[in-house]
Formats: C-alpha cells, structure tokens, sequence
C-alpha cells in the first residue's frame, strides 16, 4: 500500500493540472507514468480516448470487479491559494476528481503486488463533468475484453467528516438533463410593439409556465426539479428583442418522471410558439442517467465498511446527477460517499477536502475489491 506521503504526493500532483472532459492528456500521461512503474506481470493497461482500463489478474477467479474513478476538472478558477493550487487558468477539480483518481492508483498499487482472488477492473473515465464518458466507455470496443460483473465508485462528500461514508440501497443519484431553449420573433423599436414579436415577453411566460410542469404535471410522490438558470435576451432599454435563450436543467427521480417533464416541456413550448407568433428550438444537452445502487452489494459494502473501522451512515438521495447511472444501468453495483470534511462544498472555488480522507478511502476501496 502506497504511504500517506506517497498519496498526498500524487494528489497533489493531479491538482495542479485539471483538464476539462475528453481533453485529459497531462492527466492520462500522469496516471500512465504511475501504472507503468507497478509490477506488470499480473496487469493489462489499455487506453481509450483520454481514459485508461486496468485489468489485474485474479489468482482464483470467480468473477471480475470493476472500480470507476472520473478524471476530469471544471471550468471553475480556483480560490484556495494553496502552493498546489491549479496551473491551469480557470480550470479547477473543485469535484474531488483528484481524490477519485489518487484514491484509484492507491488501490491498483495495492492488487498489482499482490492479487485479488477475482479479477479486478479499473477504469479511469473522462469527461464526468460533461459532456459523459460513462455511456461511451460503456459501448467502447475495450470495454468488450473488461467488461465486470459488479462494479463500484465513490465520491467525495464535504458534508461528511473524515472516517464516515455513506450509501443507501436503491436510488441515490437523480436523472439530469440539461435544457436549452432558444426563442426568435420580430424585433423592433420600444414605441412600436404591435409591429414586432417580443422574446422577452414571450421567454417570461416560457419561464413562468415551466414551473407549472412540477406542480401539476409530474406525481408529487415522483419528485422533478426544472430550473432556468440562465436567460439572455436584448441588447439595449429602446429595442424589442427579438431573440431569447434560456438555459437549464432538468432533474427527476425516475426516469419516467424525465420523459415526462420532457414531453410537458414541449407542449408548453409549442404553445408559446403559437400564442407568441414565434419560433422555438429545444436542445437537451447532455443526459445522465440514475445512480441505483443494488441493495445486497450496498449491504455487503456497509459490512466491509464497518470492518475496516470506517462508520457506515445511511444517505438520502440526492438531486444531483452522476454519469456512474449508466454503469450501473448495466452492471449491478453501487456508489457511495467518502467524507472529507470541507468547509466549502463541491463545484466551489474553495473546496478543501482534508487529506487524511485518502488513506481511509483507499483501504477501503480495496478491502470492497478483495471482499465483494
Ligand atoms: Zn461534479
Ligand atoms: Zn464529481
């Protein structure tokens, strides 16, 4: 098992150089240079994009586990002012991706000198931010040759302190998707309204009515969330505007509740189309699909965790969204949470996770891929 140091050392590395999704080249070379000093007599490295598969050959093996870490940055600056702060301008990991990563190697150190009965896989995915590696990697030709029958994450919780995860049986992650609606009409002059099609009228009601979806549209015991962040629209006080562009997401706990809301949405929007006299496209960007976490392998993990002396907590499901859902979509298998104990929470300028949280989370990773 890697030292304390060691893994300090190597997250330390990883943050100084966070790179946005498919575009992780330093990290791939990085995470390479680590795997390619391991003992490679019972490893198989194959990349793919600016991912990395790893098979470790099991000694007596009755099925393969898999390991998911993402890999990717945000295009956030950070704030931390620490003397391993991020060299990449406006990119930072305010997402723990280089916990995930350290975290990875830490366990990958571990079985490559000295094997697990099973076999393991570890998959180092891009692009978790967006646009979604998962669903990719998925489908990728490598995945053929490592495909494991159960596979496990983690992800780092400020919330949560040092020493405690969290998990829970059944749904922990929810359906997102992103949404962009983009309205054109008939600008014009401010005095002149009835010569013109005003976008920012009609985006009002656009937005107005959207909310109506989730109070009246979707089952309150099958929750939905639809927020417009974003609207631009007009260039000046004295010009009608006669474009609007409203940016958002979506987020639901079923992802019938996702069709749903996606069908309401676009007869609201066909609607506004006509009593606007305008024309609308809707774009849903990037999806991700549910975290459902398979109770018996949640029950064995709580156990492993308890006997590696970390405390198990039960979590609740979250609004937040995970492309991990596609993974387990397929594979039977479970995510949780690792405390790390910031002030500062995730996707933040200043989140700080404590680092003793590597160690804790690396052995229990690997005690999950000896044990499950
Ligand atoms: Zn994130
Ligand atoms: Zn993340």
């Amino acid at each position: 098992m890697l030292k304390d140091s060691e893994l300090i050392q190597i997250r330390r590395d990883l943050h100084k150089i966070p790179e946005l999704g498919f575009q992780e080249v330093k990290t791939q070379a990085y995470l390479l240079s680590i795997i390619n000093e391991l003992p490679q007599e019972h490893i198989t490295v194959e990349t793919w994009k600016t991912g990395i598969f790893v098979k470790v050959e099991g000694q007596d093996p009755k099925k393969t586990i898999g390991y998911r870490t993402d890999i990717d940055g945000l295009p956030l600056t950070e704030e931390t002012r620490y003397p391993y702060a991020s060299t990449h301008e406006g990119q930072m990991h305010a997402c723990g991706h280089d916990f995930h990563m350290t975290i990875a190697l830490a366990a990958l150190e571990s079985l490559a000198h000295q094997p697990a009965d099973n076999h393991i896989v570890f998959m180092f995915q891009p692009a978790e931010e967006g646009p979604g590696g998962a669903e990719p990697m998925l489908r990728s030709e490598p995945m053929k040759r490592f495909k494991p029958d159960v596979i496990f994450a983690l992800h780092i919780a400020p919330e949560l302190p040092a020493g405690v995860v969290s998990s829970r049986p059944g749904l922990l992650f929810a359906n997102t998707s992103e949404l962009f609606i983009d309205l054109k009409g008939q600008g014009g002059h401010a005095a002149y309204p009835h010569l013109t099609k005003d976008m920012i009228v009609a985006g009002s009601f656009l937005v107005t009515q959207l909310q109506q979806i989730v109070a009246r549209r979707v089952d309150p015991l099958d929750s939905a969330v639809i927020t417009v962040g974003k609207i631009t629209s007009g260039s000046v006080q004295n010009i009608i505007a006669e474009q609007a562009r409203l940016e958002g997401t979506i987020r639901t706990m079923s992802p019938q509740a996702m069709d749903r809301v996606k069908v309401e949405i676009e007869k609201i929007v066909a609607g506004i189309e006509i009593a606007h006299d305008c024309s609308a496209t809707i774009d849903y960007g990037s999806n991700y699909y549910q975290v459902e976490n398979n109770p018996d392998y949640v029950d064995k993990f709580a156990a492993i965790a308890k006997d590696s002396g970390v405390t198990y907590r039960e979590a609740s499901a979250a609004m937040t969204g995970e492309d991990f859902g596609y993974l387990l979509k397929e594979i039977p298998g479970f995510m949780f949470w690792l405390g790390v104990d910031s002030q500062s929470g995730l996707h933040t300028s200043h989140l700080a996770p404590k680092e003793e949280a590597l160690a804790i989370g690396a052995r229990l990773v690997v005690n999950g891929l000896r044990q499950l």
